[in-house]
């Protein structure tokens, strides 16, 4: 077993290659840390090696962990990619410099908010569900295509779209996914503008090689960086 600076170090090379791969040019995604569960210190090492994204699932834990301090020390990034609960949404976009697994009731409820001085939040990703699971968050593809047909106001406040497959989906489901998904980006960057709609955020531990191999251009790092996490803290 590596230390969390040398499994970071893969990570980012490995997810190099892909690109290249992917799009004939060196680059390279942006890597969220996904820091759920995880105390503190290795949070720390994860930043003294590099990391400068860093993602939360549950807004309980970043505030107890006060991740956000990581803001003014480190300069990291602040990332939301937890599900929401509707109570929740003003606190997590007070805190969070980005909420990556936004749904629709939180662009509604955004419309209707007149002052947005005190929100910190200016990224927001569309979660989009694209094994159609009745039990995670997100919309399907065909219902973000609806809403872009529809020119829903609020769509224009998206910057992009953040993917979760299903756990047990084979290979070969989760690149049709992938590229299911990344068609309907890149329709939406033609509809909005490509200013505006920039992020696309598929892959984890698991199969970022094969997402970024479909278009993503940051993928979310968890067990890939720190190790397994213990079952009772998922
Ligand atoms: C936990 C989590 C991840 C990271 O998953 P790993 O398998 O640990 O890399 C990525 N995205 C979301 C939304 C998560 O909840």
């Amino acid at each position: 077993m590596g230390s969390i600076a040398e499994h970071l170090a893969e990570v980012r090379e490995r997810a190099r290659v892909s690109y290249y791969r992917a799009t004939g040019r060196p680059g390279e995604p942006r890597i969220v840390c996904v820091t759920k569960t995880q105390p503190l210190p290795r949070i720390l090492e994860a930043i003294d090696a590099g990391a400068t994204e860093i993602g939360e699932n549950y807004l309980q834990e970043a505030v107890r962990k006060d991740i956000f301090a990581l803001r003014e020390s480190r300069g990291a990034t602040i990332r939301y990619i937890g599900r929401l609960q509707s109570n929740k949404y003003h606190a997590i976009l007070r805190l969070f410099d980005a909420v990556d697994s936004a749904d629709c009731r939180l662009f509604e409820r955004l419309d209707g908010i007149e002052d947005r001085e005190d929100l910190r939040a200016r990224t927001l990703l569309l979660e989009v569900n694209a094994g159609e699971e009745s039990q995670k968050g997100g919309l399907t593809v065909s219902e973000i295509r609806e809403l872009a047909a529809a020119d829903t106001p609020w769509l224009h406040e998206i910057s992009g779209l953040m993917a979760v497959v299903p756990l047990q989906a084979t290979t070969q489901v989760r690149t049709m996914l992938y590229r299911s998904i990344s068609e309907l980006f890149h329709e939406l960057v033609s509809d909005l503008g490509s200013s505006r709609v920039t992020l696309l955020s598929m892959g984890t531990s698991d199969d970022y090689e094969l997402a970024i191999e479909q278009g993503s251009n940051m993928i979310r790092i968890g067990t890939g960086i720190f190790g397994a996490r213990s079952p009772s803290q998922v």
